[in-house]
């Protein structure tokens, strides 16, 4: 075997490599996300604001190869909220709920929106997307969320 050929076989297994990876029907590729807006439940808006008492509207884009088994959404506060000379332990609204409705889908729009308590306190939150496939596969997507006082 010539230098050329060797190469030639060499160029020829890293590409079916490349091929095996991009496999579509592949049970064990990780489910993708794509967030196509967080906004105003009002208005089902884009600006990655929502209003205490009002809600988040929350518009993400699932496709898993190994099935949607569930998908779990958080909502926390980012850094330290405490107003000052505020006394004592002080519990901080946040959001942890887990969506099964989706299970045994393969792809889907998520289109949902979360209630935002009156005990929310107006600042950065730190928001959590994850989906879990029926193989075990997950796949977190995050963003940051402003929480704003109505008017
Ligand atoms: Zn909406």
């Amino acid at each position: 075997m010539n230098k050329k050929v060797i190469l030639f076989a060499m160029v020829l297994g890293i590409v079916s490599l490349f091929t095996a990876c991009n496999d579509d029907d592949d049970p064990n590729a990780k489910p993708e996300i794509t967030i196509l807006e967080l906004g105003e439940g009002e208005s089902h808006g884009n600006e990655r604001t929502a209003k205490i008492g009002e809600e988040l509207h929350m518009e993400i884009e699932v496709v898993a190869e190994g099935k949607i088994d569930k998908i779990q959404v958080r909502l926390h506060p980012e850094g330290e909220h405490h107003k000052d000379g505020e006394e004592g332990e002080h519990e901080e609204w946040e959001i942890d709920t887990i969506y099964t409705k989706f299970s045994g889908l393969r792809n889907t729009t998520f289109h949902e929106h979360l209630e935002i308590d009156l005990d929310a306190e107006p600042g950065d939150y730190h928001f959590d997307f994850i989906v879990t496939d029926m193989e075990g596969n997950q796949t977190d997507a995050e963003a940051e969320i402003e929480i704003i006082e109505a008017l």
